[in-house]
């Protein structure tokens, strides 16, 4: 069964959003689709909780009013948190709030790409996810939209994936690769690969949409092509698609 969801949409509620929910939501319908994650950026670094409350109050009504009225197309609250290993106070506290879905980023990109600093990028990753509090890892291979592969350590990327598997979290299969470096998924193939063969099955599948015409964008052909436990998050649990 064709995966008709995109987990991993900005709208206005994010700081570089330019879609309004219920303008995603018309076009969600438009392609057939079921559920959509709006899953906003919060970037505790450069906010404090009260604003992210804040702003969360008026994504919650806004997500209320708009589910009553489009009861065809299920929306999934969500958040991407920029970095959480750095803030694990704050994580806990948004473990608390009403969320269907919590995506972890490593935004830090580094200023060099000099092994080293590549390792601590794919190092920071490895922490989010053992100190767990997420639901899933965006984005994996975000860092390629600057170096090529020859620089990544596979160990780290090993580690990693063993980390996912153990707490039992969902790999982000995320198509935003096609536009950003004209490849199919960040992570790409090999890197699916390998969590396959070390017994990753969870994914969810994002198009990291801030335009209209990114919403789902590539994300038939990463269905037709990666054969994953395919799932959603509803209430933080993870559902198989079906
Ligand atoms: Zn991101
Ligand atoms: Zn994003």
């Amino acid at each position: 069964m064709a995966y008709l969801a995109d987990m991993h949409i900005h709208s206005i509620y994010s700081y570089d959003g330019q879609m309004r929910m219920e303008s995603v939501i018309k076009r969600g319908l438009e392609l057939g689709l079921k559920y959509l994650a709006f899953t906003e950026h919060i970037e505790l670094d450069q906010i404090t909780l009260k604003q992210v409350l804040n702003r969360f109050k008026c994504y919650c009504e806004e997500v209320e009013i708009l589910q009553e009225k489009y009861p065809n197309i299920k929306l999934i609250k969500g958040m991407e948190v920029s970095n959480p290993e750095r803030h694990i106070d704050e994580l806990k506290f948004l473990n608390d709030l009403d969320l269907d879905y919590i995506l972890g980023s490593n935004h830090m990109l580094p200023r060099e790409y000099s092994e080293k600093e590549v390792l601590l990028y794919y190092k920071r990753i490895l922490q989010m996810v053992k100190n767990g509090g997420i639901d899933a890892v965006a984005h994996l291979d975000y860092i390629r939209r600057r170096i090529d592969e020859g620089k990544i350590h596979s160990e780290i990327i090993e580690e990693i994936f063993a980390a996912i598997i153990e707490k039992d979290m969902a790999l982000e299969i995320n198509s935003s690769a096609a536009r950003r470096i004209g490849k199919i998924s960040f992570p790409n193939s090999e890197k699916l690969e390998l969590y396959q063969r070390m017994g990753g099955s969870k994914v969810t599948i994002g198009s990291d949409s801030h335009r209209l015409n990114e919403v789902y964008d590539n994300i038939q052909i990463i269905d037709k092509s990666y054969d994953f436990n395919k799932g959603i998050y509803l209430k933080r649990k993870f559902v198989p698609y079906k």
